[in-house]
Parts: C-alpha cells; sequence; structure tokens
C-alpha cells in the first residue's frame, strides 16, 4: 500500500468512495452496511475533492451522511494514500475474496468532482458542454422511464439542447417494460405533438434501445427497426461470463439499422464487468460502418470509460455521449459522458451529439456519409 498522501491530480473521492464501499461489505450488521454505502455515496456526489475541501478549510467540512468511523477512514486516505482500518476489517471479513472481486470492478469510475474537473480542465481536448447540442439515450413513462415526453422535450429545452432522442427499450426486453410496435406507433404520433409545440426551437428523436440477444441478433424485425429514427443496440444478458463475446457484439454493429453501439460492455461498477470482448476488432467494424460507440454517463455504468474510449478513438470511430437518463434530473449525466470524452480527448467533431441536427439527421439516414476513410 502506498504510504504517502495521493497525487494532486488523483481522483481522492473515488479511492474514497471505494475504501467506504470495501468497508460496508465487510460488515456483518446490515445497518453498518448501509451507513457506510450511505458515507460512500455522499462522498462520490461531491462537487469537490476531499483535498481541495480541507485545503479551503483547514479541516474536513461537516458532510451530511458521515460520520466519525467514515471521517477516520477520509483523514488515513488523504495522509496515506490508503486505509489501515478498511484493510484491517477486509483481512477479518469473511468476505474478504468477494471484497477483492468487487474491487476489481470498479476501474475508471470518475466521482461527481472528477467530473466536474475534467470538465474545467482547460489543458484537456474535447468537447466541452457547449458544444453538446443534444442528448441521445434516455427512457420515458413509455418503458422503464419516468419523465413525459413533454417533460423530456422541456427539460432538454432548458438544457439548451437542440435535439434530444428518447430511446425506450423494444418488447424484447420485458424486464424493462419494453414497448410493444403498437405503443410505438402511438409514441411517434406523440413525439410529433411534442415537436408541432416545439418547432423550430427543439427537436425530439424517436429512438429505440434494441436489446442484443446472445447471439447479436436484436429483438425487432429489421422492418421495425427502420421505423425508428434512430436504434441504438445494447447488451443486457450474458454480462458476467468470461468467455470472449466478440462474435456477438461483430454481429450487432453490423445490422443495417443500428446507429450506437450503447453501454457496450454492459458493466456496473462494483457488481459485473460486463462483456469480454476483442473491442478493438468490434470498434475497427463499427468505425468502418458509421456506427458510434457510447460513452454512457449513467454514473453506475459510466461505459465505455475513456481507456476504452482511447482505443476506440484509435479506430477510428464515430462517438455518442449520452445520459442514460431515466428522470429529467438524470440528465445531468450527460456531464459524466463528457468528462469521460475529454480525458480521452475525442475531438468534438468525432461526436455525433456535437453535429447540428441537419448532420445528425443525414447520418442517421446513411451511415456510411460519416464512416472513417
Ligand atoms: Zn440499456
Amino acid at each position: 500500500m502506498a504510504d504517502q498522501p495521493p497525487a494532486p491530480d488523483a481522483d481522492v473521492n473515488a479511492i474514497v468512495g471505494a475504501a467506504l464501499r470495501d468497508l460496508a461489505f465487510a460488515q456483518p450488521s446490515p445497518q453498518k452496511q448501509f451507513g457506510y454505502k450511505r458515507a460512500a455515496a455522499a462522498v462520490l456526489a461531491l462537487d469537490m475533492q476531499l483535498t481541495e475541501l480541507m485545503a479551503a478549510g483547514g479541516a474536513l467540512p461537516r458532510i451530511a451522511g458521515i460520520g466519525p468511523a467514515s471521517s477516520r477512514v477520509i483523514h488515513e486516505i488523504l495522509d496515506t494514500g490508503g486505509s489501515p482500518t478498511v484493510e484491517r476489517a477486509v483481512a477479518a471479513s469473511d468476505r474478504r475474496a468477494d471484497i477483492e472481486r468487487k474491487r476489481q470492478l470498479r476501474q475508471h469510475f470518475l466521482s461527481r468532482a472528477a467530473v466536474r474537473r475534467a470538465l474545467a480542465d482547460p489543458s484537456l481536448g474535447g468537447p466541452s458542454p457547449a458544444d453538446y447540442r443534444g442528448d441521445l439515450q434516455m427512457h420515458s413513462e413509455w418503458s422503464d422511464g419516468n419523465p413525459t415526453l413533454e417533460a423530456i422535450a422541456s427539460a432538454c429545452a432548458a438544457r439548451g439542447y437542440q435535439y434530444a432522442a428518447v430511446t425506450d427499450h423494444s418488447y424484447g426486453l420485458a424486464i424493462a417494460g419494453g414497448m410493444s410496435m403498437a405503443d410505438a406507433g402511438r409514441q411517434r404520433q406523440a413525439i410529433a405533438a411534442v415537436n408541432e409545440e416545439c418547432a423550430g426551437r427543439f427537436r425530439l428523436l424517436q429512438g429505440i434501445e434494441a436489446n442484443i440477444d446472445a447471439a447479436g441478433q436484436l429483438d425487432l424485425t429489421d422492418e421495425e427497426a427502420a421505423a425508428f429514427e434512430l436504434v441504438l443496440a445494447a447488451p443486457h444478458s450474458r454480462l458476467r461470463r468470461s468467455e470472449d463475446q466478440t462474435p456477438r457484439m461483430l454481429a450487432a454493429v453490423a445490422h443495417p439499422s443500428v446507429r450506437i453501439l450503447a453501454h457496450p460492455r454492459g458493466r456496473i461498477g462494483g457488481s459485473r464487468a460486463g462483456v469480454m470482448a476483442d473491442w478493438a476488432r468490434v470498434f475497427a467494424a463499427a468505425a468502418q460502418r458509421g456506427v458510434a460507440i457510447e460513452i454512457d454517463g449513467d454514473p453506475a455504468r459510466q461505459d465505455v470509460d475513456f481507456t476504452l474510449a482511447q482505443v476506440a478513438l484509435d479506430a477510428g470511430c464515430l462517438f455518442a455521449l449520452d445520459s442514460d437518463a431515466h428522470t429529467t434530473d438524470q440528465l445531468a449525466y450527460a456531464d459524466t459522458a463528457i468528462a469521460h470524452a475529454r480525458l480521452a480527448r475525442v475531438p468534438a467533431d468525432r461526436i455525433v451529439n456535437c453535429w447540428p441536427l441537419e448532420r445528425l439527421l443525414a447520418w442517421l439516414g446513411d451511415a456510411s456519409l460519416e464512416r472513417a476513410r
């Protein structure tokens, strides 16, 4: 273990959040587990790094959800880079192997403070929030989301977007309230009505989040897929397997209607690694077809993250930076995606959300217009 304070550019809040989660899992009592998990969430949601907060006030400020035991862990990490308290608890725990496994599943996740720092850091290239014209993955009350289409349109317009795509789940994913094709037809009319209201100011697109099955096929026919303005393909099964699934992902990317490979791995922080594949090969195929690779900004997903985004960038890929919001408040998750794109130094021109509506629509109509040259 490191025995010096974390580097000035370290994501201290992510380190502390991970340590508090480890400590939570090492607790036999559900009540203590809950307390440390709540403390971890509070640290990960801070706007500023703990180091900056300490430097500003000389001491750790009072933070809701963080008690004396969690404060001790924070001080240990700020002083030495690690926490003997957490290590002792983990070593004594009968869940040690499980905790070690969870640790491996928290790589390259950014805390909120790290997201904000990446957005503000002028030394990073990549898109600024001002370059971002619209969000291309979100869920409404038509599947497993909460907001109405009207609420989505006004929240997106209030964020300064020129367009957004509602991408409810298709009917194959019943667990997520997948939308039947009859419902999709009614939703299309409802979207047209919203667009009439917003004419000239904002445009809502009808997308669909299609599910990629075990063989790489989508859960809707080619004809059904072609009825949507935007088709995202995303894996929601076989996300905890160690075998290679490159052929599955290549098949999804080859589908004629697919424009975005959404949360490509399907990973969840501290829980599962998602799909294992030869991503350089998958990304090369996507680049050749003009299919964008998504950076999903849901804090629990952050999929792909900035390290894998660099592989996609080298392959010549387009990118989509999306919130995957299920409430209008969660539209702010787009910031997390933008931060990863900045850390990977993805040029704004390669990001479909930074294009004017006309260019976006042209690509949606014919992906070959934007394939890697
Ligand atoms: Zn999904």
